[in-house]
Parts: C-alpha cells; sequence; structure tokens
C-alpha cells in the first residue's frame, strides 16, 4: 500500500476580505485560512506550520511578528500597488518574497485624481446638490474657479504621477513635480522641495508611496505655501496615502480658509474620517476608490493571483516590490 499523498496545495493565509475574483481563484488552487490571525490565534496557530503564503490587498498589515509566526512563509503577494503596510524588511530577511500589482491600476488612480480636482475647482458634488434640493429656481449658484490653464503641482513622479501629468497636459495645465530624484526623459519641470512645489502650484496633487519615508510631508508648512500661491489660493488633492497629509493641519487650513479647498480620497484613520472634514463644504471626499473599477480590480485580482501560481510553479514572479527584485 503506497503513502499517503501529501496536500499537493499549499495553504495560505489571507490577511483581508478578500473579493471574489481572487478569492474564487485562490480557492481553486490552494487551501485558503481566511483572516486567522485576527479571527482564531489557535487555529492559525496550528496551521502556521503548513502555511507558506500571505496574500492582502494594499492597506493590509503584515507585521514582523506575523512573519515570525509563520515558519513556512516563502511569499507576501499583495493586491495592490502601495505595501507601506507590509514589514518588507522583515521578509527579507527571512528571504520571503514580497509582491505587488503595479501599472495595472494607473489609469484608474490618474483618473480619480483628475476627477477629484474638477469636483474640488468646479464644485461639482455641491452643484448636483444644488439641483436635487430644487434650489436652482432661487437663483444661480456661486461662480467656481477653472481648471484649464491652471498650474499643476505633482508630488510623486512615478508611474501613477506620470498618468496624471499625461491627462493634465490635455487641460493645458502647466506641470511641475517633485520626487526623490529628478526624472530626465520626463518634460515636466523639477522643484526640489515640495513647499517651493507648493508655493507655484494652484492644484497640488499628492501620489507618493505612504511609510515613514513621507509621513505628513504634507504640513502646516507646505499648506501656507499653497495657500499663498495665487490671490485664489491652492487646492489640495491626497490620492496617495492618508499618512502623507498632517490631517489635523490640512483641517486647521481649510476651516482658517489658508487654501481654498481640497479632494481627498485617503485619510490618516480611514475608514474613518474626522467629523470637522466631513463638515467642510469646499472639501471632496471618496472612499479611497483610486482603483476601484471592477476592470482594474479583476487585472489586480489576476496579477496577485499569477504572481502566487508563478512562485509555487517554481518560477519567476511577475511583480515584486523593488526591495525583493534586486538580487
Ligand atoms: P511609484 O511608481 O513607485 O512612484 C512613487 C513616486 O513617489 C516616485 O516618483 C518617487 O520618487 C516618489 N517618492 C517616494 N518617496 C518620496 C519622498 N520621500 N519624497 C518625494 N517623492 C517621493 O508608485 P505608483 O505606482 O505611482 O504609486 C504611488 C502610490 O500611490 C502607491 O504607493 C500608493 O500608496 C498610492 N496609491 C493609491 C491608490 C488609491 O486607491 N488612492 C491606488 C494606487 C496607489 P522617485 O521616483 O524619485 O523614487
Amino acid at each position: 500500500m503506497s503513502a499517503p499523498v501529501a496536500n499537493p496545495r499549499p495553504e495560505i493565509l489571507a490577511v483581508a476580505r478578500l473579493p471574489p475574483m481572487l478569492a474564487t481563484q485562490l480557492s481553486a488552487a490552494f487551501t485558503v485560512h481566511e483572516r486567522l490571525h485576527e479571527l482564531d490565534p489557535a487555529a492559525l496557530a496550528a496551521a502556521a506550520p503548513r502555511i507558506r503564503a500571505v496574500v492582502g490587498g494594499g492597506e493590509s498589515k503584515v507585521s514582523a511578528e506575523l512573519i515570525g509566526q509563520l515558519p513556512a512563509l516563502e511569499m507576501i503577494s499583495v493586491m495592490g500597488v502601495g505595501y507601506d503596510g507590509i514589514d518588507v524588511a522583515a521578509a527579507k530577511a527571512r528571504s520571503v518574497m514580497v509582491t505587488h500589482t503595479p501599472n495595472v491600476l494607473n489609469d484608474d488612480v490618474a483618473d480619480l485624481a483628475i476627477g477629484l480636482m474638477l469636483c474640488a475647482a468646479r464644485q461639482l458634488p455641491a452643484a448636483d446638490r444644488w439641483v436635487r434640493e430644487g434650489r436652482w429656481p432661487t437663483g444661480p449658484m456661486p461662480l467656481a474657479r477653472k481648471m484649464s490653464g491652471a498650474r499643476l503641482g505633482i508630488v510623486g513622479m512615478g508611474r501613477i504621477g506620470q498618468a496624471i501629468a499625461q491627462r493634465a497636459l490635455a487641460f493645458g495645465m502647466s506641470i511641475a513635480y517633485t520626487a526623490r530624484s529628478a526624472k530626465g526623459q520626463l518634460p515636466h519641470r523639477f522643484v526640489a522641495s515640495v513647499e517651493a512645489l507648493a508655493a507655484e502650484s494652484d492644484f497640488l496633487v499628492v501620489i507618493t508611496p505612504g511609510g515613514a519615508g513621507t509621513r505628513k510631508m504634507i504640513d502646516a508648512r507646505v499648506l501656507a505655501a499653497l495657500g499663498a500661491s495665487s490671490p485664489q489660493k491652492g487646492i489640495l488633492v491626497n490620492v496617495a496615502r492618508g499618512s502623507v497629509v498632517d490631517e489635523a493641519a490640512l483641517i486647521d487650513a481649510l476651516e482658517r480658509g489658508v487654501i481654498a479647498g481640497a479632494g481627498l480620497d485617503v485619510f490618516e484613520a480611514e475608514p474613518n474620517v474626522p467629523e470637522r472634514l466631513r463638515a467642510l463644504p469646499q472639501v471632496v471626499l471618496t472612499p479611497h476608490i483610486g482603483s476601484a473599477t471592477s476592470q482594474t480590480r479583476q487585472a489586480m485580482a489576476d496579477l496577485a493571483f499569477n504572481n502566487l501560481a508563478a512562485h509555487f510553479a517554481g518560477q519567476r514572479v511577475h511583480t515584486p516590490v523593488p526591495e525583493c527584485a534586486a538580487g
């Protein structure tokens, strides 16, 4: 009689509620343990020696402690481009591969950034309310502000920043940017400091990664510079991470009229948004929907799955994070 065959399906831990488009693919190929680290630590301890991969979303946290609890861990697959919640240093120290899903979401996030700029400048949510609430017969809305031809400052000129710039050119905007280094191959003007960039921008769009390197980069001084950029004062748009903006300083700047308005997709303690921010009419708020279209989420799910499938087939993963791509 032959020995029992070991379970050929690798076991993986999902650290987020996975969308059906990813969950279905995963459960066809792997044994998936859903959020045991939160729901059932005893069951996690029992399954830990067999768990070979972790899968999560862009906002998922994978700490050094969790990595330490998983002795058989080989890879972490993130369905999202941002991976600031993953302790990549701890993963690398254990030779654990980390992958993410860059590029497939550039269009959607750039579209949303332009949408938030238009909404904040042309007051589209307020205009919608003006009609719905029957206020139109009482008179016209206050005049809004022109976006075409204005000065755009982009904080972070990576994949998505470049997609935003491409769209802004069609609006006849002049474009300057800041990043860690100048991009000589791009036609846009580099400004070394974010404060100097804000001082010459009608719209300041933030699209850097989150994490320690960018924490509260948009602070009271940057907001004051944005406010002083013209008599009309500047508008802030954040589609990066809530951590990049000092939210208390932003609320203060908005309440005191230091800047003209804001369009925000991400928040410091999302999904909780401060009441003071929600009360401000000159702010347009969206619930972290940068990549939230069915087409893009499908592409992200496919890439997150294909990275896992490649790894377990003994092939190179498609999109390692930069820290894991080298060497
Ligand atoms: P990317 O290609 O890596 O570009 C990031 C850019 O930020 C680079 O130009 C980089 O500069 C710059 N940067 C990094 N640290 C900086 C610092 N300390 N100071 C100034 N600039 C800095 O990333 P991406 O694909 O464009 O994505 C950017 C981020 O967008 C993601 O990490 C994620 O947090 C966010 N995002 C949000 C949503 C949403 O739903 N709202 C969706 C997708 C992504 P260098 O080029 O000089 O290194």
